[in-house]
């Protein structure tokens, strides 16, 4: 398979050091291995993503010396393909319909139980099951409200062992052939979301459609998302998709030890820029090696 990765920013503030490193990993991944690198923006975050921040990305990683092909898919104009897939799901039984809100599943989550403090997995409380059918529902898919995995199910459905290939290393220095397994998605992830009320995916959903059809081998990305790749890998076996391999990488930290985040506009590139930094500092100050040829 011909390595093809791609960089995927949520428009939702300025770039940061941490998109940077992610970016700039990927790249360089890219053309060593004498392959394609493209661009991807996650907009379904609709209340937040703003056509502002969409330019800054295109324009932070020109000057940070990155080019892509054309057109760059952005996630708003995919929702057929994000229903599609969807549709297969909920006609397998795989989805059901939840009504529940953040407060509901707070109350439910730390209702006193058995096994001690409620789970937290990669997209918060573990959903306490609340609104999960005793048999999958039948009919129309509902088009207004979220919709979760029924995870125990789709474990049965997928019916064996369930691995993907580390090139990078997790944040436990996880690498090589990891076994992702059934009790930690069932205890630790649990029925996640992958239908907003709000828009016809989730990031999960969205996320593995587009890397399929983006043909992407290789998926490089922070070790803040190690997590949320067991459930990317469970949906590309339920999806018949192929599973890429994955790169994740170290977290670009702040003086006090925590990931940066898009509040961090001190850190954004935005402002590098503008105090007069160039890219090579950049690299530099992210400990990556100047990009050959002097494009950096
Ligand atoms: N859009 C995600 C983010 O900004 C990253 C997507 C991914 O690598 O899967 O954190």
């Amino acid at each position: 398979m011909n390595f093809r990765t791609r960089f995927a920013p949520s428009p939702t503030g300025p770039l940061h050091l941490g998109h940077a490193f992610s970016a700039l990993t990927a790249f360089d991944l890219a053309r060593e291995a004498g392959g394609t690198f493209l661009l991807r923006i996650e907009d379904i975050d609709r209340t937040r993503a703003r056509a502002q921040w969409e330019a800054q990305i295109y324009e932070d990683l020109h000057w940070l010396g990155l080019d892509w092909p054309e057109p760059v898919r952005r996630q708003s104009d995919h929702t057929d393909a994000y229903m599609a897939a969807l549709e297969d799901l909920w006609a397998r039984g795989l989805l059901y319909p939840c009504s529940c809100r953040r407060r509901d599943i707070v109350a439910a989550a730390s209702a006193p139980q058995e096994g001690g403090e409620p789970a937290v997995g990669p997209d918060g409380l573990v959903y306490p099951g609340t609104c999960r059918p005793e048999t999958p529902p039948r009919g129309q898919m509902p088009r207004d409200e979220a919709l979760r995995i029924d995870m125990r199910r789709a474990l049965d459905v997928v019916g064996k062992d369930i691995n993907f290939f580390e090139v990078g290393a997790g944040p436990d220095g996880e690498s090589g052939l990891i076994e992702v397994s059934p009790e930690a998605l069932i205890e630790g992830v649990g029925d996640v979301v992958l239908s907003r009320r709000d828009f016809p995916g989730s990031y999960h959903l969205s996320v593995v459609v587009d890397d399929a059809q983006q043909e992407i081998s290789d998926v490089v990305r922070g070790q803040d998302l190690f997590e949320a790749t067991q459930i990317h890998v469970l949906l590309q076996h339920l999806l018949g998709y192929l599973v890429p391999r994955y790169h994740h990488h170290r977290l670009v930290r702040d003086e006090a030890g925590r990931r940066l985040a898009k509040r961090d506009n001190d850190r954004a590139i935005a402002t590098f820029r503008a105090e007069g930094c160039t890219p090579a500092q950049i690299r530099d100050m992210l400990g990556l090696e100047t990009a050959p040829g002097g494009a950096a």
